[in-house]
């Protein structure tokens, strides 16, 4: 049986295997520009930062709870 894993690079999309020496990134400059992205806040940080003084709070209470 095949064990080579493999999954595409978050950066540009090009198949990359569990054996690659940049993996998962398929090359060390697509690892670059993701960890600029990162650096930059491309990316949005899901994680909730609202105050609990603020109309913010007011509003999620209104809202169903997850
Ligand atoms: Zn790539």
């Amino acid at each position: 049986m095949k064990k080579v894993r493999s999954l595409r690079c978050p950066t540009c999309r090009k198949i990359v295997l569990a054996s690659d020496p940049e993996y998962p990134f398929c090359s060390e400059r697509c690892r670059a520009i993701d960890l600029g992205k990162w650096a930059s806040g491309a990316y949005v940080i899901s994680t909730p930062l609202n105050d609990p003084e603020t109309d913010d709070f007011n509003y999620s209470r209104s809202r169903k709870p997850e």
